[in-house]
């Protein structure tokens, strides 16, 4: 059997259903198909199960991409608020929990409950379990080929996603249908995702696994002011996360674990004014007590303040302030929350997100080397491009 579409548009996640809607609301006869049983897994568990659907400070500082202006015309085109306004359109209530991030009150699925009920509304036919066994493109028809049946269309929409939690659905579909076009590929890895250690620190990391503290993590000139929990595979937390998608393995990572107080400055006061304290009991009043044994024992120093040099108490401070630790890797695409790279955006027109190569190819969402930082800023990714393709396709 064969069937004609205006559109197909392969993987159901944020961004196919964005773009399914809106090119839907045009008249567009659109099929919409994903190889899962069920639609929006990724939105479904995101943010705790709450989805941290956008955030109100947008801009595309808070993206990465080896060309960051890429971003600039889709997220124009679809604002945060314009996702905003569509969630108050359907009475689905949120709260900003911080940093203008933006959660469901209830539940993610209300956000996957409002895009199949947009799906349904534009007349969009959805598929899902559906195996593609091949695709091409036959004079200026692309196709996608399921069993026996052909399905032809004059726009084909990749929106396929990255490679991270495979065991929702994640694949490499969208990079190796860029390879058959001949389009190039940014390397990709795991971002958003938590970092492992030596031995030495992994131990440190297990004895104080479930501690978590503000704590501001930065590389060279890019930092991040948030929390950090240690675990018993290394460290984890929003700070943690943020700063993985910028480096790599051997970097000099720098940690403080007290961002609102100057150790150095506080130990050399309590030396002249309280020369008798113990030096353990100081920092207890600033850090977690377990930490602070931690770094005492690491530094082997205790006992009264006033025994201890001040060269001492500069190397104490420093490993409170500056703590410096080189990741050995990530816990991979099993827990990442995003993948960094994918296809290049020279490949793409940043207006209509088509391929400049072959017309009514089309790339949306993370499959292209676009990566938001931790905060909403993926999600409103997903819908800006899904948005910007659903226009032109
Ligand atoms: C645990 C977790 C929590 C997250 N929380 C947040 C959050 O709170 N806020 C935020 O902004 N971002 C969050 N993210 C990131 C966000 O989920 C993604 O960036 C976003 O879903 C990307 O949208 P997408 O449509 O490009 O891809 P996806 O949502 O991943 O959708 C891709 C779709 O393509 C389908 N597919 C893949 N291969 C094939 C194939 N061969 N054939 C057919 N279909 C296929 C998949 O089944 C899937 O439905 C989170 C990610 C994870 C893993």
């Amino acid at each position: 059997m064969t069937q004609k579409y205006d559109i197909i548009i392969i993987g159901a996640g944020a961004a196919g259903l964005m773009s399914a809607i809106e090119a839907g609301k045009r008249g567009r006869k659109v099929l919409l198909v994903d190889h899962s049983k069920k639609i929006g897994e990724k939105i479904r568990i995101s943010g705790g199960g709450r989805c941290n659907f956008t955030n109100t400070n947008t801009h595309p500082s808070k993206f990465i991409s080896k060309n960051p202006k890429f971003i600039i015309s889709a997220l124009s085109q679809y604002t945060q608020d314009d996702f905003i306004n569509l969630i108050k359109k359907h009475n689905i209530k949120f709260h900003e929990k911080k940093l203008g991030q933006l959660f469901c009150d209830e539940s993610a699925q209300q956000i996957v409950d409002m895009l199949l009920l947009e799906c349904q509304m534009a007349n969009v036919s959805l598929k899902k379990a559906i195996i593609i066994t091949d695709t091409g493109k036959q004079g200026d028809q692309y196709f996608i080929t399921v069993g026996s049946d052909k399905y032809f269309c004059d726009s084909l929409i990749i929106a396929t996603g990255g490679l991270s939690v495979p065991k929702i659905g994640a694949s490499n579909f969208g990079y190796e249908i860029a390879k058959k076009f001949n389009l190039n590929i940014i390397k990709t890895l795991p971002a958003l995702v938590p970092l492992t250690f030596n031995e030495k620190i992994l131990a440190m990391c297990k004895e104080l696994s479930g501690l978590s503290l503000e704590a501001i993590v930065s590389l060279n000139k890019i930092c991040f002011e948030e929390g950090m929990i240690f675990t018993h595979r290394g460290l984890s937390g929003p700070s943690i996360l943020q700063i993985s998608s910028y480096c790599k393995t051997g970097d000099n990572i720098k940690i403080n674990l007290s961002p609102k107080l100057d150790i150095f400055k506080l130990l050399i006061s309590e030396k002249n004014v309280n020369p008798k304290q113990d030096i353990n009991n100081i920092i207890s009043k600033i850090l977690p007590k377990r930490l602070v044994h931690m770094i005492c024992k690491e530094n082997d120093v205790g006992g009264h303040i006033s025994e201890l040099s001040n060269k001492l108490l500069k190397q104490l401070s420093n490993s409170i302030n500056t703590w410096v630790i080189n990741p050995t890797g990530s816990e991979g695409y099993r827990t990442a929350e995003v993948t960094l790279g994918g296809i290049d955006t020279n490949e793409i027109s940043s207006k209509t997100m088509m391929s400049i190569k072959n017309p009514g190819l089309f790339f949306i969402g993370e499959v292209v080397d676009v990566t938001g930082h931790l905060g909403g800023y993926n999600f409103q990714w997903a819908w800006s491009s899904g948005f910007v393709a659903g226009q032109y396709a």
